[in-house]
């Protein structure tokens, strides 16, 4: 058996720790490209959602790497995500992929069918204390790299060299996939703190720009489409190289630490805080993330942030309910909100241009915020 798995983010450092932790044999497909979407698009239907066309392009380009078995996730609940696992394994044998498909999905469906699959894929010689370590292992990285991708984020905005912080992103990230311990984890995190501290003193000095004035945006969405970068079109690098200090809602391991481990583990930023946030706007369950979007927005709303962006797959039933939602959050708390909706056809120059409109309208407002409150406190009231 010869595993490939889908791209998103950050999460093929996770996987292949597991895979390793396991030793289970498997292909990493290369990173999310034109290729993968074109392979994807031609074998899937026309109106399915972009993370499922995506994920068929991973697949067929693990298969040609020498991957007889793909990895998927699935989900329960209204949207397609339901049936998700199912879909990619009849295209894929449709297609002529002789693969053996090992669906992972959250245990509301059946605990027991969980467990026979990471059974199924972890094979017999691992036993259930190794493959708990394992697990665990993989998680507490997972929730690691979602530090390092937050620490980033406050990062960016504040260093005039975008390259730099490519450069040491990329540093820490494959510092992390290499950690194979405890120890080695807690490692990099500290190694990672120290290099920004002084690269802080050493290399920018006055260049450093100020923290204080460094507007704030939250990203709300779909967690495919905000995990991943090509499909985001990089848009909180992006956000970050404009000077603005990005704020992510989801995470893998917060998504995982609810949904998997039942809200026994805390991954990094916990989502459970956004239902009852979300509560006066939306009450009920409606597939994907419509609840942590409608939550976050309304958090972040609360904390003044100064604007948000939503993000989403063209034809994402539950954002496009969140994307309906929101201009009353909007209303109530008078936060500007971007929605940005994303299809194989999305080119990267358009969102650009409205990213950096956006910046600009939020320059604005913080201005004319900044002006209103300067002659109140003249007025002295
Ligand atoms: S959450 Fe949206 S993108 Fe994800 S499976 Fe459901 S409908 Fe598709």
């Amino acid at each position: 058996m010869k595993v490939t798995f889908p791209h998103m983010g950050n999460a093929w450092i996770v996987i292949q720790t597991l895979l390793e932790c396991l030793n289970v044999d498997y292909v990493t497909p290369p990173p999310n490209s034109k290729e993968t979407l074109n392979i994807g698009t031609q074998l899937a239907p026309e109106s399915a959602c972009l993370p499922l066309k995506l994920n068929l392009g991973n697949f067929v380009q693990g298969a040609a790497l020498g991957a007889d078995t793909a990895l998927i996730t699935g989900g329960v609940g209204p949207c397609r995500f339901g049936y998700y696992g199912e879909l990619e394994k009849q295209i894929l044998q449709e297609a002529g992929y002789d693969f053996d498909v090992i669906t992972l999905e959250p245990p509301d469906g059946s605990i027991l069918g969980l467990l026979q699959r990471i059974r199924k894929l972890a094979g017999p010689k691992n036993n259930w204390r190794k493959i708990t370590q394992a697990l665990l292992f993989a998680y507490r990285k997972s929730v690691a790299l979602d530090r390092i991708e937050n620490t980033f984020h406050g990062y960016r905005p504040l260093v005039p060299d975008s390259n730099r912080v490519d450069q040491l992103y990329d540093e820490a990230r494959m510092n992390l996939l290499q950690a194979m311990s405890e120890q080695g984890i807690t490692e990099v995190l500290n190694w990672l703190s120290d290099k920004i501290q002084e690269e802080k003193v050493c290399s920018y000095g006055e260049n450093y720009r100020d923290k204080k004035n460094t507007l704030r945006v939250g990203v709300v969405g779909e967690i495919y489409t905000v995990l991943e970068p090509y499909v985001s079109m990089e848009i909180e690098k992006e956000l970050g190289n404009l000077g603005v200090l990005v704020d992510r809602s989801i995470y893998l391991s917060g998504w995982v630490g609810q949904h998997v481990f039942r809200g026994l583990a805390q991954g990094y930023k916990p989502i459970k805080p956004y239902y009852s946030l979300a509560k006066p706007y939306l009450n009920h369950f409606v597939g994907g993330h419509a609840m942590e979007t409608v939550g976050a927005a309304v958090k972040y709303a609360q904390e003044g942030y100064d604007g948000l962006v939503q993000l989403l797959p063209l034809g994402c039933m539950p954002e496009i309910v969140a994307a309906s939602i929101l201009p009353k959050v909007q209303e109530d708390y008078g936060i500007p909100i971007m929605t940005l909706t994303v299809d194989e056809h999305t080119g990267k120059a358009g969102v650009l241009t409205r990213v950096e409109a956006f910046v600009d309208l939020l320059e604005r407002s913080r201005i004319y915020k900044d002006h209103k409150e300067g002659v109140l406190e003249l007025a002295g009231r």
